[in-house]
């Protein structure tokens, strides 16, 4: 309908244009609205639609150009005027304006005009004549989709695009001007992902609309807010001459939230972290000053919550460091550089060997040997320690079926691996260890997985579902690194655990200090109420191995029996302890490590 009514107008205006211009604009279509201005008499005609666009009777309106010039916005009359002159002048053959008119109810329209100058003998304009068309709606919509291209939808903030355009201009002003410049502050909510599983995703984003209030409330005037990712906002405060007045909005946006949120009936209570990057003298573009005040939330999110850093280059240094190491662990992957090592896990009374840890390790091209350490937190963030997980599992099945076959190991010798919390968020894991076990022919009640409380204590529920899969597979379960993490007990209760392996800085000072053998031996007694059994994690002198064996933990590992080792190693190792030789330097009287053997 539409279309054929335009093909009408276009019609209707090229057959016009030969009657002439007056009825080539008569004929503009029923919307618009007509006018035509006599300029030697001075007087203008309006057609009643111009009047009926505008609230007004034709009776109410004089014929004067003031008529209309005086309804004209402020802001744009002058360019209207400068339009007009250039089409009686001649400058301009046609005229075609956008202008603001005051609606008789007060508020302001767009209406195009488009005028024609009919000109005398000599050239000089007699009457210039046009129409009105109401492009309201279509300024209306323009400005919305400008709008929305620089806000956040949620809470009606600037967005990144418009927080990295003001940030532009503050710095390049304050370039020129020599000043300090301006400083930004990214926040970033704590445990957001809380909020959100717990409470749901429309809770979340009421949370954060409020959250959005309470920090405009923060802010000086020139200071900008935008909301620049999920739960990250960032502040661009100009012309911050000292650090305090940039601390003192870190300590206000801080303190908004001692007041909790107030959700479903709940009190939510949260905090932000807060990192801050100051513009210094060097030119700095916007994009790396946002990118700095990031780096240094991200250090405040990981030193604890509600806390508050500032950038400085060091940060900087690490992060490049940091992004370097992921792309080579992303290429170690791809060249399986990614291999296992093993540490016997040993009975402290008599040195036999019950299992193996199977150990990650990476051979890079250049720097050799690097350790766990430097390589599993990047690999965990980034989710690799899923592939590396996979990679290292199924290469210690793989080996401890090969020790098997070979005569080296007894069917009871157990392999333990590591798993990280991103291995159940992010994988089928239940699916994967029944493929892989599957795979490598290595009975379920052989593998061990050691997980650290922290892992089990990220998402219980989750935790817990696949745990139980696993365990009715006939997998077992240790908690590594025990003592360190939560004080609270009950998830004992609540994970199938087996074993309960006790944190290496325990052991390291067992022999000087009473309130580690003390809570050593407790962890000793729990195991042996709840059926669980202990293993002793970094025994390196045979004086922390008799400590233990006193305290009733008879199972260990350490350097003192062994490093971690590649797998050849461990089968020459094997064949040795097979044959009656130790595997730790002689004590007096000798103490004989044997491994248990088909
Ligand atoms: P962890 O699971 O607690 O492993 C024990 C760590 O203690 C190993 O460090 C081992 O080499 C070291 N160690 C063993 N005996 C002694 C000793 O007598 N003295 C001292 N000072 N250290 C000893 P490593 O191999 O550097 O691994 C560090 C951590 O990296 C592991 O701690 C584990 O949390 C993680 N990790 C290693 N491999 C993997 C893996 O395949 N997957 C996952 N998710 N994490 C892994
Ligand atoms: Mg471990
Ligand atoms: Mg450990």
């Amino acid at each position: 309908m539409a279309q054929s009514g335009n093909q009408e107008n276009r019609a209707s205006r090229v057959s016009a244009a030969a009657h002439g211009d007056r009825y080539a604009l008569a004929a503009e279509g029923a919307n618009d609205a007509l006018w035509d201005w006599d300029l030697k008499a001075g007087r203008v005609l309006y057609s009643p639609r111009w009047a009926a666009m505008l609230g007004l009777t034709a009776e109410a309106l004089s014929a004067t150009s003031e008529a209309w010039l005086g309804r004209v916005h402020p802001a744009d009359i002058d360019a209207l005027r400068r339009a007009i002159d250039a089409l009686i002048g001649g400058g301009a053959r046609r005229l075609e304006h956008e202008q603001r008119l005051r609606h008789a109810d007060g508020t302001y329209r767009w209406m195009l005009a488009r005028a024609v100058a009919l000109r005398g003998a000599d050239g000089i304009a007699l009457r210039i004549a046009g129409s009105q068309t109401d492009v309201t709606d279509r300024h209306w919509q323009r400005e919305q989709l400008e709008y929305d291209a620089f806000h956040d939808g949620l809470t009606g903030l600037s967005n990144r695009a418009l927080f990295l355009d003001r940030l532009g201009q503050a710095v390049a002003m304050a370039r020129r001007r020599h000043a300090q410049g301006c400083a930004v502050l990214a926040l970033g909510v704590d445990r957001f992902k809380l909020v959100n599983d717990s409470l749901g995703h429309a809770a979340g984003d009421e949370f954060l609309s409020v959250l959005a209030r309470r920090l405009e409330g923060c802010l000086r005037d020139g200071d900008t807010l935008a909301r620049v990712g999920g739960d990250e906002f960032a502040i661009l405060t100009e012309q911050a001459d000292g650090l305090d007045q940039v601390m003192a909005i870190a300590e206000r946006a801080n303190a908004i939230l001692a007041t909790p949120i107030v959700l479903d009936e709940q009190d939510i209570f949260a905090s932000v972290g807060i990192g801050i990057a100051v513009a210094t003298p060097r030119l700095r573009n916007p994009e790396d000053l946002l990118r700095d005040a990031f780096l240094a939330l991200y250090r405040a999110k990981a030193m604890g919550t509600g806390r508050v850093e500032m950038f400085d280059q060091g940060l900087h240094a690490r992060a490049v460091k940091r992004l370097k190491l992921e792309s080579d662990l992303r290429h170690a992957l791809e060249r399986d550089e990614i291999d296992a090592h093993y540490q016997p896990i040993v009975a402290l009374d008599t040195g036999r060997i019950v299992g193996f840890e199977a150990l990650a390790r990476w051979t890079h091209g250049e720097r050799g040997s690097v350790s766990p350490a430097e390589f599993i937190p990047p690999a965990e963030e980034t989710g690799l320690i899923v592939q590396i997980g996979r990679k290292v599992l199924t290469t210690a099945a793989r080996q401890l079926v090969a020790w098997q076959r070979a005569g080296l190991a007894a069917p009871e010798m157990m392999i333990n691996v590591n798993v990280s919390a991103k291995q159940f968020s992010q994988s089928d894991l239940a699916g994967e260890i029944r493929d892989i076990l599957a795979a490598t022919g290595l009975a379920p009640a052989r593998l061990k997985l050691e997980l650290t409380e922290s892992v089990l204590m990220e998402n219980p529920e989750l935790a817990q579902s696949i745990l139980e899969k696993v365990r009715q597979m006939g997998v077992r379960l240790c908690v590594d690194d025990f003592g360190t993490g939560y004080s609270s007990l009950s998830y004992l209760h609540r994970f199938p655990i087996d074993s309960l392996k006790i944190e290496r800085s325990f052991i390291a000072r067992i022999a000087e200090r009473q309130s580690e053998r003390t809570l050593i031996k407790t962890i000793v007694d729990l195991g042996q109420a709840l059926d669980l059994e202990v293993v002793a994690e970094g025994i390196e002198t045979h004086e922390q191995r008799r400590q233990l064996l006193a305290l009733k933990c008879r199972l260990g590992q350490g350097y003192l029996f062994a490093k971690p080792m590649p797998g050849e190693e461990v089968g020459a190792l094997l064949a040795k302890v097979r044959s009656g030789a130790s595997l730790f330097p002689p004590e007096n009287p000798p103490l004989t490590v044997t491994a248990i053997t088909a």
